[in-house]
């Protein structure tokens, strides 16, 4: 039997929750270990939100350049190298993950890289270059986070279809990215391309895109996206897929549509990392989805183990998994913070923005809840007309017989960073009235939220 190394706090996947944990503990003193395959920070700053949002920052520049004329400047001739956008992109990517690798050490944690199973209750054996080594922790937390899944498309898998991880790292621009799925992911990557220069097609099965939002979100998104000559394609249902991703590549509809491309991007759901790692032999239970069963205070069936972030089920952002890392710490310290009742806002980096918090119509009828609605078109906006972003609009529900404010959607520009003073008024249980007489700066967008608020009825 090979040498068992013990640690106080043994973390299986360097996520967002994982690593902070690992650096919290490790700083107060416990003996902590994390077991990582080779992304030093996780998914957010290496594959995810951190390359995604610096490849739409390039898309941006490219986007206001086209439209220089318009603001009295002339830019002509104007085109992109994707292998510089791929650098840029590296090199943010590099930056953070040598930040973080810094804190790792500073920290004092013992940073495991391999690939880890668990082989028994409460202990992994990781596959290192240098052979396996055997861990077990007192206390043992999960964050391996999900991974794109590739939908059973008949001849999908065949045709080798990239993922958000290649796309990132594309040098030649395709000539015609074909994109399967219209999600939040697919919405991104597939603005961003067509502003880079590629032809795109974003292929939805469903009747409208981002179908959690309201409809007039949804129509939004879709006068956004094709005003910018994206194509999309919906209710795209039988599909069958041939040819070769990043050569020439189709994919055809049950009712007869037919759409070609040079890349096939999958962008069409996400998959739990729980398959082939032996939770069966830590005692560690799945749901029907497939994701690791947790209560409130996110333990899983096993004793001493816990589950962090998406494996968990937790919502699939950055901000949430390190909202998890938050309970688990507070029972470390013994206190009881758990993941009822928390508010978990989110943002679409869709040029202008899309974030959400709180309730929308839908989820509020579907709850029974009884609400008023206000909104707002960004036009009126007078920053929006300075910055000759219009496009767009605020809306926000509050409750019929209170003035709680229930919850907030915006598409327009600096979205995600309004919604945060919205998020705020809703964290500190404040009236809506705070927001409609409260005195923001002239002119920000902020303070649309004063005429936003002023139609609640
Ligand atoms: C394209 C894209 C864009 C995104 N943009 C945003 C955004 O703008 N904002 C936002 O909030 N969220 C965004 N997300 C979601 C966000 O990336 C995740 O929610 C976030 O990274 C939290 O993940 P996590 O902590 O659950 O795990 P992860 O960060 O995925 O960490 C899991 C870790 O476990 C490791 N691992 C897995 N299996 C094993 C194993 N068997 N052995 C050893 N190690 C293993 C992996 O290598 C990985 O490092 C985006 C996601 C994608 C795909």
């Amino acid at each position: 039997m090979a040498r068992v190394e013990s640690f106080d706090i043994l973390v299986f996947g360097g996520g967002k929750a994982g690593k902070t944990l690992a650096m919290d503990q490790a700083k107060a003193g416990k003996r902590v270990a994390v077991v990582e395959a080779g992304l030093i920070g996780g998914s957010c700053i290496n594959i995810a939100c951190i390359p995604s949002k610096t490849l739409i920052r390039s898309a941006e520049v490219a986007h206001a350049t086209r439209r220089a004329a318009e603001f009295g400047t002339h830019a002509d001739n104007v085109r992109t190298s994707l292998d510089l956008v791929r650098n840029r992109t590296a090199s943010v990517v590099a930056e953070m993950v040598a930040f973080n690798q810094s804190g790792f050490d500073a920290s004092g944690f013992e940073l495991v890289i391999g690939w880890g199973r668990f082989v028994s209750p409460k202990t992994i054996a990781v596959e290192t270059g240098n052979g396996v080594r055997t861990l077990t922790g007192d206390k043992v937390y999960i964050n391996l986070g999900t991974t794109a899944a590739v939908p059973d498309v008949p001849g999908l898998a065949n045709a080798d279809p990239i993922t958000h991880v290649e796309a990132l790292q594309l040098g030649d621009m395709p000539r015609h990215l074909l994109v399967l799925g219209g999600g939040y992911i697919g919405m991104e990557l597939g603005q961003a391309f067509r502003r880079l220069g590629a032809d795109v097609t974003i292929i939805e099965s469903g009747e409208r895109l981002a179908p959690r939002e309201d409809e007039d979100v949804s129509s939004a998104l879709l006068d956004v996206l094709q005003g910018e000559g994206v194509n999309i394609a919906l209710n795209c249902n039988g599909t069958t897929v041939t040819g070769k991703s990043g050569q020439s590549v189709s994919v055809k509809t049950a009712d007869g549509r037919h759409f070609e491309g040079s890349h096939l991007l999958v962008a069409a759901g996400r998959r739990p990392r729980t398959e082939g790692i032996g939770l069966e032999l830590a005692g560690v239970e799945l749901d029907t989805r497939g994701f690791i069963k947790v209560d409130e205070h996110l333990r899983t069936t096993a004793q001493d183990v816990w589950a962090m972030g998406e494996v968990a089920g937790t919502p699939m952002f950055t901000h949430a998994s390190l909202d998890d890392y938050r309970i688990v710490a507070s029972q470390l310290k013994g206190g009881s913070r758990t993941t009822q009742g928390r508010i978990i806002p989110y943002c679409v980096f869709i040029d202008p923005e899309f974030a959400r918090v709180g309730l929308n119509e839908s989820e509020a009828r579907s709850r029974g809840i009884e609400y008023r609605t206000a909104r707002l078109p960004m036009d009126v906006v007078p920053r929006a007309r300075t910055l000759s972003q219009r496009k767009g609009f605020m809306k926000a529900l509050v409750a019929k017989d209170s003035d709680k404010i229930l919850g907030f959607s915006m598409l327009g520009v600096n979205a995600g960073e309004v919604m945060s003073v919205v998020q705020m008024t809703m964290l500190g249980e404040l009236p809506f009235t705070v927001l409609r007489d409260g005195i923001f700066a002239h002119p920000t967008i902020t303070e649309g939220l004063n005429m936003l608020f002023g139609n609640v009825k």
